[in-house]
């Protein structure tokens, strides 16, 4: 396993291990960080955020993007939600972008892209939906997502790709809640493109919790 720690400096509230294809979720209240680390490299972390007391609020790729007048996400980012209100911000990373636009793995699309022999694999959406089953939301709450260390480069005239990816074993990203947040994430099953290397490998979720007396504000 990876020794790579936390990428925030607060105490370890939680640190779990996503296995390959599966989904995982967690309530984080304001303040806390979720690292989540590329154990095995190019790992694709498909990610969904929701405000925890209203779910009707929720990651907005638009708003988000829009607002910080830039495609890609990277430290500093802040995830704003249909709302324009921010949920989570970027609070550190260690590869050059991460993908907002790429959109998620489904068994439908599976089949439409790679053919009907791909549809036994489940994908993205089907995780997101077991997951967020799991607190009570369903397929209307499904919403555009992030995709942590997958590589989606933007050409000169506009041309999008998934390509190999940038990533590495051990690269991480932070992000810290804003707000009491729902996180919900899909370690991404496709093995049909090379958004995974090829390889699906474990992510580490490691929540710190922020330091009880600081006294300044996250400028
Ligand atoms: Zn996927």
């Amino acid at each position: 396993m990876n020794p790579a720690g936390p990428l925030a400096t607060g105490p370890v509230f939680s640190d779990e291990t996503v296995a390959p294809l599966a989904p995982w979720s967690a309530l984080l209240r304001a303040g806390q960080t979720l690292t989540i680390v590329d154990v095995g490299g190019n790992q694709s972390a498909d990610f969904l955020v929701f405000n925890a007391h209203d779910t009707d609020e929720r990651y907005s790729v638009p708003d988000t993007l829009a607002w910080q007048g830039n495609a890609y996400l990277r430290e500093g980012s802040v995830l704003r939600s249909n709302l324009g209100r921010p949920l989570m911000t970027v609070s550190g990373n260690e590869i050059d972008r991460q993908d907002t636009i790429g959109g998620a793995c489904s068994k439908e699309s599976n089949t439409l892209r790679y053919g009907f022999h791909t549809e036994h694999q489940h994908g993205c959406r089907e995780n997101f939906l077991a997951e967020a089953a799991r607190h009570g939301l369903g397929a209307r709450d499904l919403v555009s997502n992030i995709n942590w260390f997958m590589n989606v480069p933007i050409e000169a005239d506009g041309t999008l790709g998934i390509v190999d990816g940038i990533s590495a074993p051990g690269k991480r990203v932070a992000v810290r809640a804003d707000v009491d947040v729902l996180v919900i994430v899909s370690n991404c099953p496709q093995m049909n493109n090379p958004c995974n290397d090829f390889n699906c490998t474990p992510l580490r979720m490691i929540v710190t919790d922020a330091f009880p007396t600081t006294g300044s504000d996250s400028a």
